[in-house]
């Protein structure tokens, strides 16, 4: 079977116009990137208006008019993906589309077919060049698996027209005026992938982002902002798998004292910001190394790589001492007295796998408990434990 060129432009309609109707519907489920998503369904009803009007253009002005729609569709595609970013390509694009109008007016009954198979191509070498360029630098969706696969398709449909561009004055100049209606078969196919290809992947990637975020927010303490104990129990294997053979690992377990009194007297509210105020210290004292996670209500743990038991103790003793003395002193809990007990357990000594580390270091603050509160026990290295 042979497609003629009208059949392809019928293609690209239809294809653009289920997109269309795609992502405006994806819009509905995604709020967080509905602007985006309906400058995409915008470019695409844009790009499909093109097709159109390509069809049934008669004339100069049909041609401008056909060229200025596709490159209007190409311009919102490429502010919807710069919108990503938090960036705009308003001034850009209404330059561009006021340059081509001109070279319209001034040159379109002389040089229509030259416009409208060169030099009406530039704008969309330069709109989908730059939306591959914002789609490269977009930091939100840059770890995302079908991010490599947009920016692909946006590649591969720059360097077909600026070929084109450069190509095809050669091969017309080779072959004769023939090889233009080929060539415009060849864009239309090229044409009608990248309807389909262009907003399946866009779907994909702001899909793909929202499943990330969910799973982010699956893995976080919404209160604190830390780890919560899924994340931690999956980060810390990780950390241990990864550790090398000597490195010494260590592990603090942290329990609030007295905590139900401080949400009696001052309310609940008043333990949430306290227990914000450990998430903080903790952070600024343990550092960003430590894998640092609320696993219970007023419980916390951070696994450190590198850190000796006594060197883990002295760090738990520096964040015991300047929660208790911040905590009163910041005016979001001004005078509130509040501190934390800490057990702590080593790779090794507390046993070799998470789980035995936390039950160890468990072990140790149960004991600063016992002792009397806001103070910091070592573990019992397996080989003194009892034996039951
Ligand atoms: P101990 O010194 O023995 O640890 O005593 P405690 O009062 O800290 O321990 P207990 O387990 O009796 O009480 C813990 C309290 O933590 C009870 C619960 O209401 C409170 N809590 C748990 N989650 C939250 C939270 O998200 N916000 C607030 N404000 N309180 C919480
Ligand atoms: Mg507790
Ligand atoms: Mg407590």
């Amino acid at each position: 079977m042979r497609f003629d060129l009208f059949t392809l432009y019928v293609l690209a309609i239809g294809t653009l116009i289920l997109s269309v109707a795609l992502t405006l519907w994806e819009g509905q489920a995604r709020p967080q990137r509905r602007r985006e998503l309906q400058l995409f369904a915008a470019g695409y009803a844009m790009l499909a208006a093109g097709c159109v009007i390509a069809i049934i253009r008669q004339g100069v002005l049909g041609s401008a008019l056909g060229n200025l729609t596709f490159v209007s569709g190409y311009l919102l595609v490429l502010n919807g993906v710069a919108a990503i970013n938090g960036r705009r390509y308003a001034g850009l694009s209404v330059a561009m589309l006021v340059a081509l109008a001109l070279a319209w007016m001034a040159g379109g009954s002389r040089w229509e077919a030259d416009l409208w198979s060169y030099i009406g191509g530039i704008p969309i070498v330069v709109a989908v060049g730059l939306t591959a360029w914002e789609m490269i630098r977009c930091r939100p969706l840059r770890a995302l698996r079908s991010h490599p696969l947009v920016v692909a398709l946006l590649a591969m449909h720059t360097l077909f027209y600026a070929g084109r561009l450069f190509v095809l004055p050669l091969l017309e100049a080779w072959l004769g005026p023939a090889v233009i209606a080929g060539v415009a078969k060849l864009t239309m196919y090229e044409g009608v992938l990248y309807s389909v290809g262009m907003p399946m992947a866009l779907l994909a990637v702001v899909r793909e982002e929202s499943h990330a975020q969910l799973l982010e927010s699956s893995r976080r303490d919404f209160l604190t902002g830390l780890g919560n104990r899924q994340w931690f129990f999956e980060q810390g294997e990780r950390l241990l798998r990864q550790r090398a053979a000597d490195e010494p690992v260590a592990l603090l377990a942290f329990d609030l004292d007295h905590f139900k009194s401080i949400n009696d007297r001052h309310g609940h509210a008043m333990g949430d910001e306290i227990l914000k105020a450990f998430a903080r210290i903790a952070r600024h004292t343990l550092g960003p190394e430590a894998a640092l996670a609320r696993i219970g209500g007023e419980e916390f743990v951070a696994l450190l790589p590198g850190y000796e038991r006594t060197h883990a103790r002295d760090i738990g003793r520096v964040l015991a001492a300047r929660f208790a003395e911040a905590v009163p002193r910041d005016p979001r809990s001004a005078g509130v007295e509040a501190t934390v007990s800490i057990g702590v357990a080593a790779f090794g000594g507390g046993g070799t796998t998470l789980g035995d580390m936390l039950s160890s270091a468990d072990r140790a603050l149960y004991l600063a408990k016992e002792r009397g509160r806001n103070r910091i026990e070592l573990d019992m290295p397996l080989a003194l434990a009892p034996a039951c």
